[in-house]
């Protein structure tokens, strides 16, 4: 899919205005606080999510405006299509080919993006969580009812969690913990078997991207850290006794602590370049690439899966790549629709074909041809 018009009004600090990006690499650069990420954001809108950088509806309205209104052309499904959002004080109306919808995340079966900010670092940089809500979020877009299973098997959590604080003042019922290991070790088994179907998808494609952005010299590697003893063969009876194991020779230990130390809410992605443990040895391009690389990697999946392009979002990522890195960015992924923003305009210099945009002061004006 791709975008072909944008129009903004009243959306935080850009000047009423439209664009017309290509189906290709679309670079936005300006000076700091100019207003490129908020056109970003405009664009990300539209697959439904809230703004990522988790601000308030309200926050989105120009200063001094009553409301801001976005529209979007698309194609998608091979047909030309419309999408408006409009934000009021307190309402979001949301309409779909001028058909108005009950909320933003209706449009996200027919609008589909993928972003990257600077604050997606912590994949790499920060604990395990990142890692498992990264893998679960992607599954999530394309088995939604995955969605439900993570619901049940945290609720199934916090029960455990419960009963293990309970069990130290009520011994009578340490009978009962056993229905519990059986029924939380049934639902992470069936989420690690989604986690490792995605999980392979995942390394062979974030592999291929890495190597492209490092001039094959680094070899991106990934191994799912089990929280349990257990080898990673794909089946769901291996994978909930191997689990139910650990949680019977855990228990002590959990009694104790009166949290669950076993589990998918305890598992995690270990990366590897070159061998060695990215977070602890990587630098900060190495770190970048391979966090640019899972993004491309996922939108790829998503491509796979529902047989359609994802819109490509890179908030300032060509900062503390190298040339040949930059390069490889702006040259290799044009095969579909992609918006980088950056500070530097040198950049657009090492752009073979796309389309180049300036931020000024809220005022985005298309440069060159
Ligand atoms: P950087 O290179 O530093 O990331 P940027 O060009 O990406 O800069 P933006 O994050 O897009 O900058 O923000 C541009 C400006 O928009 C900021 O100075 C910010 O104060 C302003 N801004 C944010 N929200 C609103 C709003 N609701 N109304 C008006 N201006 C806003
Ligand atoms: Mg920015």
């Amino acid at each position: 899919m791709n975008i072909t018009r944008l129009q903004f009004e009243g959306y935080r600090n850009l000047k009423d205005n439209f664009i017309l990006p290509k189906n290709g690499i679309n670079v936005i650069h300006g000076d700091n606080a100019q207003g490129k990420t908020n056109l970003l954001e405009a664009l990300w809108l539209f697959n439904g999510s809230r703004s990522f950088r988790g601000s308030k509806d309200n926050e989105l309205i120009g200063f001094g405006r009553d409301f801001a209104r976005l529209t979007i052309m698309f194609t998608s499904a091979q047909r030309d299509q419309t999408a408006e959002i409009i934000i009021t004080n307190g309402k979001k109306i949301v309409t779909l080919n001028g058909v108005e919808k009950s909320s933003a995340s209706e449009l996200s079966g027919s609008i589909c993006s993928v972003i990257f900010t600077p604050d997606h670092l912590s994949l790499v940089k920060e604990g395990p969580a990142e890692r498992r809500k990264f893998i679960d979020n992607a599954i999530v877009q394309i088995k939604p009812s995955y969605y439900s299973l993570l619901n049940r098997y945290n609720q199934t959590l916090s029960q455990r969690n419960a009963l293990l604080k309970e069990i130290y003042y009520k011994k009578e019922l340490l009978d009962t913990l056993s229905i519990w290991d059986e029924h939380l070790s049934q639902l992470g088994a069936a989420i690690t078997e989604q986690r490792l179907k995605y999980f392979d998808m995942l390394c062979e494609s974030a592999k291929k991207y890495h190597s492209g952005l490092s001039s094959e010299n680094e070899d991106l590697k990934m191994e799912y850290a089990f929280s349990y003893d257990y080898d990673g063969e794909h089946d769901v009876q291996k994978i909930k006794s191997a689990m139910l194991d650990k949680l019977t020779k855990n228990r002590e230990e959990d009694l104790q602590n009166r949290v669950t130390s076993c589990g998918v809410h305890r598992d995690d992605i270990d990366i590897f370049i070159n061998e060695k443990k990215t977070r602890i040895y990587g630098s900060q391009g190495q770190q970048r690439s391979v966090v640019l690389s899972l993004k491309l990697a996922e939108a790829e999946i998503l491509k796979e899966t529902i047989d359609e392009e994802p819109i490509i979002l890179l908030d300032d990522v060509l900062s503390e790549l190298d040339s040949a890195r930059q390069r490889y960015l702006l040259n290799n992924i044009n095969n579909r629709q992609v918006f980088i923003t950056c500070c530097d305009p040198s950049n657009v210099a090492k752009l073979s074909d796309g389309k180049v945009f300036m931020v000024k002061g809220g005022v985005v004006k298309k440069q060159g041809k």
